[in-house]
C-alpha cells in the first residue's frame, strides 16, 4: 500500500520561486512544499551579488529591458522581458515587506536609501543587495515566513520522483496533473501526494557537468520530470559557466569572485606565463564567456587539471582586507593566495533553458507549472544578465499565484491516486554501478559538451547518453529506488536535452559556443524540444 498524502498546492522545490509561491498562496489554499534536502538547501542561498530592479531614478525600465536585450544576444522574448523589468520593483518592495534586509547608505540629506550595486552588462547602478549573501538573507527570510503559516506544511528530505497525470482521451490538451510519486528519505519509502495544482520549482540542472559552483541538489529534476510527462524544453543548451571556481578536491564548490581580476589578479598557465593577452586586448578583464572559454581551450591543450590565478603580487594587507573570506577559505586549505597562485576551473553555473512555461508559470500540462531557474520564459535568451535570475523567481512566482488562486475550485474533493508498484524490485547490491555512471556522465558532458563545442563531440556524447540511459533503466526497473538513483536517471535525461538541443543550434549564439558554426545566423530563433510520446 502507498500511503497518499493530499494537499490542494503541492509545490516541488524551496528556493526563492518555491517560498515566494507558497507565501502568495497560503491564504486560500492548503499548500504542501517539498524539498529535497533541508529547507534552506539550494542555488537561492549561494547567491552573492544580488537582484536587479530599477530603483534609481535615473535608471529607467527600458534600459533594463535593453541591457537584458543585448545580454540575451538576440534571443530574449520580448514580452517576458517587459513582464518581468515592469515588475521588478513591486516584487522587490513584497520581499523588503517580508523581512528582507537589503543594505541601505546615507545619502546627504542624513536619509538612508537602498544602496545599489553595478554588475557587468547593468547600464546603470540596480542590484539591491545584502552584502555579499543576498541569497541567504532572502532563502532564510522567506523560510521563516513559511514556518509561521498554519496552512503551509514542509516536507523536507523528500524527493519527487514522478508526475501522476490523468489523461481521458489520446488529446494531449486533456492531460492534467493531479500529483506526484514522491520518495520520503527519512522512511526510504515511496509515497504519494495528490493536488490540485502541482508547481515545478526544483531549480536548474548544472550538476550535470564536473564542476559546477551549484549545490548537490541541482540535478534538473523537476526539467526531466516534466518532460517525462510531455512538457516542451526550450533552449537548454545555453547553459552559463562561471571562469573561476576554486580546483582542490576537498574544497567543495567555492566561486571566486571576478572582483579579483578586477582588482589584478592574474590567469597563468601550470608554467606560471600568462594566456589572456593571446585571447583578448582586455585580458583578464574581459567578458565571462570569454575568459571561461580562454581557461577551457589552455586547459584542454595542455592536458591540464586546471589552470591558476594569481595576485600574490599585490601586498599581502591588500589582499586579506579586500578578499578576507577567499583568503580564510584558501587558507583553511594550505593556499596562501598571498604567496602563490590558486588552482581554479571554470564551473557550470546557471540554466538558461528549462520547460516552456507563459508568463503564469503554465507548462503545456493542465494543472501542472514551472517557475524559477527550472523554467524558460524567455527571459535570459542566449545568455542570463546578472542579477536577473532571483528576480525572475519571484515575479514569475507572483505571477503563478495569481492564476492559481483564481483557479483553484474549494469544492473540490481529493481523488485516489494509483499505488506505486514496489513488487518487482529488490534491494540494490550494485551501488558501485551508479557512482560509475555518475562519474563518467559528468565527466563526458564537461569534456564534450561543455564551453567549447564540436559536432563531433556533441555526437560522441550522444552515443555515451544513449547507453547510460539504458543501463540506468534497466536499474531503476529492477532496484529500488535511492537519491543518488534519482539524480542519476533525471541528470542523465537533462544531459540528453541539453546535447539534442545544442546540435540543433548551427551557429554559435550567447553561451553556445562550437567550432564547427563559429559565426551568428541572421535569424534569431530558440530551440524547442517536444516529447514523441
Ligand atoms: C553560487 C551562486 C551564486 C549566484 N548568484 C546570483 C546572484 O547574485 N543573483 C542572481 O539573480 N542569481 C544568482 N545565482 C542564481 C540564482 O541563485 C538561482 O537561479 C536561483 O536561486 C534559483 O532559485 P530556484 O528557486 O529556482 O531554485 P533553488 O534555489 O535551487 O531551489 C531548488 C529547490 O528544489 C528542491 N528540489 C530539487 N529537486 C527536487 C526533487 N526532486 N524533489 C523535491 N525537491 C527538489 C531543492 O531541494 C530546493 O529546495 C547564483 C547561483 C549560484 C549557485
Amino acid at each position: 500500500m502507498t500511503q497518499q498524502n493530499n494537499c490542494d498546492v503541492l509545490i516541488v522545490g524551496s528556493g526563492a520561486a518555491g517560498l515566494t509561491l507558497a507565501l502568495h498562496l497560503a491564504k486560500n489554499a492548503d499548500v504542501v512544499i517539498l524539498s529535497k534536502g533541508p529547507l534552506n538547501e539550494g542555488s537561492t542561498f549561494y547567491a552573492q551579488g544580488g537582484i536587479a530592479a530599477v530603483f534609481d531614478e535615473n535608471d529607467s525600465i527600458s534600459a533594463h529591458i535593453e541591457d537584458t536585450l543585448i545580454a540575451g544576444a538576440g534571443l530574449c522574448d520580448e514580452e517576458a522581458v517587459k513582464f518581468t523589468t515592469e515588475n521588478a520593483k513591486s516584487c522587490l518592495e513584497w520581499l523588503i515587506n517580508q523581512g528582507v534586509k537589503f543594505d541601505k547608505e546615507q545619502i546627504d540629506n542624513g536619509e538612508k536609501r537602498y544602496h545599489l550595486t553595478r554588475e557587468g552588462g547593468h547600464s546603470h547602478r540596480r542590484i539591491l543587495h545584502s552584502a555579499d549573501a543576498t541569497g541567504q538573507a532572502i532563502q532564510t527570510t522567506l523560510s521563516e515566513q513559511v514556518k509561521k503559516h498554519s496552512r503551509i506544511r514542509v516536507f523536507e528530505r523528500f524527493n519527487a520522483i514522478d508526475l501522476i497525470c490523468q489523461q481521458n482521451t489520446s488529446n494531449e490538451q486533456t492531460k492534467k496533473c493531479i500529483g506526484a510519486y514522491i520518495w520520503n528519505r527519512n522512511t526510504e519509502k515511496v509515497e504519494s501526494i495528490y493536488a490540485q495544482k502541482v508547481i515545478l520549482a526544483t531549480g536548474g540542472a548544472s550538476k550535470v557537468y564536473q564542476y559546477t559552483s551549484n549545490p548537490d541538489v541541482a540535478s534538473g529534476d523537476g526539467i526531466a520530470m516534466a518532460w517525462r510527462a510531455g512538457c516542451r524544453v526550450a533552449n537548454m543548451e545555453f547553459n552559463q559557466f562561471h571562469p573561476t571556481c576554486l580546483f582542490h578536491p576537498s574544497a567543495g564548490t567555492f566561486l571566486l569572485t571576478e572582483a579579483l581580476r578586477g582588482e589584478g589578479a592574474k590567469l597563468r598557465r601550470p608554467d606560471g606565463s600568462r594566456f589572456m593577452p593571446d585571447f583578448d586586448e582586455r585580458a583578464e578583464l574581459a567578458p565571462r564567456d570569454i575568459v571561461a572559454r580562454a581557461i577551457d581551450y589552455e586547459m584542454k591543450r595542455l592536458g591540464a587539471d586546471c589552470m591558476y590565478l594569481d595576485i600574490s603580487h599585490k601586498p599581502s594587507d591588500f589582499i586579506k582586507q579586500h578578499f578576507p573570506t577567499i583568503y580564510e577559505k584558501t587558507m583553511s586549505l594550505g593556499i596562501d593566495i598571498t604567496q602563490q597562485p590558486i588552482p581554479i576551473v571554470p564551473a557550470a553555473h546557471y540554466t538558461c533553458g528549462g520547460i516552456m512555461v507563459d508568463t503564469q508559470g503554465k507548462t503545456d500540462i493542465n494543472q501542472l507549472y514551472a517557475i524559477g531557474e527550472m523554467s524558460y520564459t524567455g527571459l535570459h535568451g542566449a545568455n542570463r544578465l546578472a542579477s536577473n535570475s532571483l528576480l525572475e523567481c519571484i515575479v514569475f512566482a507572483r505571477a503563478a499565484a495569481l492564476e492559481i488562486s483564481a483557479t483553484l475550485d474549494p469544492d473540490n474533493r481529493y481523488l485516489t491516486l494509483p499505488h506505486w508498484d514496489e513488487s518487482r524490485v529488490t534491494n540494490s547490491d550494485e551501488e558501485v554501478v551508479i557512482q560509475h555512471n555518475w562519474h563518467e556522465l559528468r565527466l563526458f558532458m564537461w569534456d564534450y559538451v561543455g564551453i567549447v563545442r564540436t559536432t563531433k563531440r556533441l555526437e560522441r556524447a550522444l552515443h555515451r547518453v544513449e547507453l547510460l540511459q539504458r543501463e540506468i533503466d534497466d536499474y531503476y526497473q529492477n532496484f529500488k529506488v535511492s537519491n543518488n538513483l534519482l539524480e542519476l536517471r533525471n541528470l542523465v535525461q537533462v544531459a540528453e536535452l541539453i546535447i539534442k538541443c545544442a546540435m540543433e543550434r548551427k551557429e554559435s549564439r550567447g553561451l553556445h559556443y562550437t567550432l564547427d558554426y563559429p559565426d551568428l545566423l541572421p535569424k534569431a530563433e530558440p530551440t524547442i524540444l517536444k516529447p514523441e510520446h
